[in-house]
């Protein structure tokens, strides 16, 4: 089975939400939401379902990003607690809403590449 072919590169329709086929429409039909069919192309995006992938990807880097942060903070200026949070809570908040649409479009566009699918007996 050949690879789908992207006509744009992967890391700009992930960064832009875009169709993985023609890479010119949007996926998104609101913040999270994927379209039906892409509005330049046509191509059926009911098929894709990225799952819980997207928030997986974004708890293994945030969080690596947020503790490693936090031990800086903690080693380098030893401040009170309620830094930590003044700090990591914002932080954590606006890296996970910052990554999960382009992460989203990410696996949707590799989905598509790859052609995967629901697993079937020949
Ligand atoms: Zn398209």
């Amino acid at each position: 089975m050949a690879d789908a072919q992207l006509r744009s590169p992967l890391w700009l329709v992930a960064l832009l939400g875009r169709c993985p086929r023609c890479g010119t429409g949007g996926v998104f039909a609101g913040f999270l939401k994927i379209k039906p069919a892409c509005s330049t192309c046509g191509l059926d995006l009911t098929r894709a379902d990225s799952g819980d992938g997207p928030a997986v990807f974004v708890v293994l880097i945030v969080g690596a990003i947020t503790a490693f942060t936090a031990l800086w903070l903690e080693l380098t200026f030893k401040p009170p607690y309620w830094v930590h949070a003044a700090v990591l809570g914002p932080m954590v908040l606006g890296l996970s809403l910052l990554l999960l649409r382009p992460l989203k479009a990410l696996m949707i566009a590799l989905q598509y590449r790859h052609q995967a699918g629901e697993g079937r007996q020949e």
